[in-house]
């Protein structure tokens, strides 16, 4: 923390198996784990970013299969500076999913942090079964800002990160 300026928590939700782990670790360690489910065991993982000249640390939490159970307490929630909600877009059901997790993030965050909707998997457009207009549509709706990626193929994750970043050094 000494040689930061900031430091920012950065709490990811949305159904397990959307791409949650494998944006953290595009993101942070510039993989694609290979196989199925790239659930990490720890709380979270750190990347260290230059915004504007500013040294940023970012701290970003990742689910590790509480939710399935729906078992996400307050302490994961507690303190983040923003949440990036997320779905998979060749997935139905993780899209009408989005409602609960909304409620959720009322329930146990602060109001006023900023929140990203994520449609993940956006190399497999073929088998989309979510428009990008729908969405944007449901974004605007929950005042959300809504951006497409791909884990896989390093689409935007970079530029998602790192919008986050410089909007919370911009506002800290
Ligand atoms: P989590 O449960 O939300 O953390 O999801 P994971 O990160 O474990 O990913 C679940 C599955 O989706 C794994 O099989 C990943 O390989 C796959 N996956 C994740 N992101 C992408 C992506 O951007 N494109 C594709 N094609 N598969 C992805
Ligand atoms: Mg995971």
């Amino acid at each position: 923390m000494e040689d930061c300026d900031f430091l920012f928590k950065i709490v990811l939700i949305g159904n397990a198996g959307v791409g949650k782990t494998c944006l953290v670790r595009r993101f942070t360690q510039g993989l694609f784990p290979p196989g199925q489910g790239a659930t990490i065991g720890v709380d979270f993982m750190i990347k260290t970013v230059v915004v504007d000249g500013t040294k940023v640390k970012l701290q970003i939490w990742d689910t590790a299969g509480q939710e399935r159970f729906r078992s996400i307490t307050q302490s994961y929630y507690r303190s983040a500076h923003a949440l990036v909600l997320t779905y998979d877009i060749t997935n139905e059901e993780t899209f009408t999913c989005l409602p609960d997790w909304l409620k959720e993030m009322e329930t146990h965050a602060a109001t006023d942090v900023p929140r990203v909707l994520v449609g993940n998997k956006l190399d497999l457009t073929s088998s989309r079964q979510v428009s990008r207009e729908r969405a944007e549509e449901f974004a605007n709706v929950h005042n959300l800002c809504y951006v497409e990626t791909s884990a896989k193929e390093a689409d935007n994750v970079e530029q998602l990160f790192l919008e986050l970043a410089s909007e919370l050094t911009r506002n800290a």
